[in-house]
């Protein structure tokens, strides 16, 4: 396994005939909308392309329409040894869940991420942890190629961005040129946007009282700057959509008196999935990678067997050994 830069990046990705596109389990828009602009440009070269994902069987609804190609097929569809597998937004192995095998049979693995806790996994990998989405860096590859940026590409990359700056409030002065540069190739941001960040069936409000009912402040913890936790147990994992499971680390990280907000979702009789937000000041990517998962700096998660108590207890004393951050 070894790094590569955006040229050698470029001449593995137009060099292959069949390529596999994968995103990490649960994809996200970075993760989905990265994977189709890329798919979309290597198909359109003339390349066989699939996108895929371990879990769940389709995409999220609010993520459908970007694959107007159709290049998503389900995970046991995927080519069993792709010529080239491309893997995006995923920075380990194990977060490509049944598709984690691809990596060990394909001819070549290129992974193509931003996370600062990235493994260095692949025959080659291409990693940049300042790139704000994996959108970005889809977005410089794409240049590099020579591909046209259309509008469906366009709004697959808006949509990455708009999810992984917290609707551009953590995007540099490149990222909004990126984010003009697509507004200016036809993208309604308002129509990409609402379905990502602004659109819950009205059940939701009442799966949020119940969630928000769980929530615990603790001022005294994550090296007394505060913890806000909440807990979603089975019977809302397993029967609300992603967005809707996903929304309540949102609602949890406002909490003015935490800087660390943690949400557990159940996702087995004793396996749980932890969502970790700072507000800057904690790391929470070493907090996370101390319990076996990863992320971003201030935006990490991990997954634990065992019961929720007892999880809550290794994340309290994970945060009080977290790097404070300059
Ligand atoms: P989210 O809370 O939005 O699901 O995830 C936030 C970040 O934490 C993501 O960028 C992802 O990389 C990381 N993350 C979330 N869950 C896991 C997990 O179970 N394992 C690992 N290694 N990383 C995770
Ligand atoms: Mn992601
Ligand atoms: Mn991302």
């Amino acid at each position: 396994s070894r790094p590569v830069d955006l040229d050698e990046a470029v001449g593995l990705l137009t060099g292959a005939r069949q390529v596999v596109l994968l995103a990490h389990v649960n994809p996200d828009a970075d993760a989905l909308g990265s994977a189709l602009a890329l798919g979309l440009a290597l198909h359109r070269r003339g390349a066989q392309v699939q996108v895929s994902f371990g879990a769940p069987e389709q995409p999220a609804e609010s993520l459908r329409a970007l694959d107007v190609a159709g290049l998503v097929v389900p995970h046991h569809r995927v080519a069993h040894v792709p010529e080239l597998l491309v893997v995006l937004d995923t920075g380990s192995v194990d977060r490509l869940g049944p598709l984690a095998d691809r990596a060990e049979t394909a001819g070549t693995t290129l992974v193509i991420d931003h996370h600062v806790s990235n493994s260095g996994f692949g025959t080659h990998y291409y990693v940049d942890p300042r790139a704000e989405a994996t959108a970005v860096m889809v977005l410089h590859l794409l240049d590099a190629m020579g591909a046209s940026v259309d509008l469906p590409t366009a709004r697959c990359l808006y949509a990455g961005l708009v999810t992984d700056t917290r609707n551009f409030r953590a995007a540099s002065p490149d990222t909004h040129a990126m984010a003009a540069r697509l507004l200016v190739a036809g993208v309604d941001a308002e129509a990409v946007t609402r379905p990502l960040l602004d659109t819950h069936p009205f059940s939701w409000l009442s799966m949020l009282s119940v969630v928000l009912g769980t929530a615990r402040l603790e001022v005294g913890e994550a090296r007394g700057l505060g913890l806000v936790h909440a807990r979603i147990g089975r019977e809302h994992v397993s029967c609300g959509r992603q967005e809707e499971i996903e929304s309540v680390i949102d609602v949890l990280r406002t909490t003015a008196e935490a800087e660390v907000a943690v949400v557990l979702k159940q996702v087995g009789e004793h396996r749980w999935t932890a969502s970790m937000r700072s507000k800057g000041r904690l790391d929470v990517a070493a907090a996370a990678s101390a319990l076996g998962g990863g992320g971003h700096r201030v935006a990490s998660g991990f997954t634990l067997e065992g019961e929720a108590p007892d999880i809550l207890d290794r994340v309290r004393h994970a945060l009080a050994d977290a790097p404070l951050l300059g």
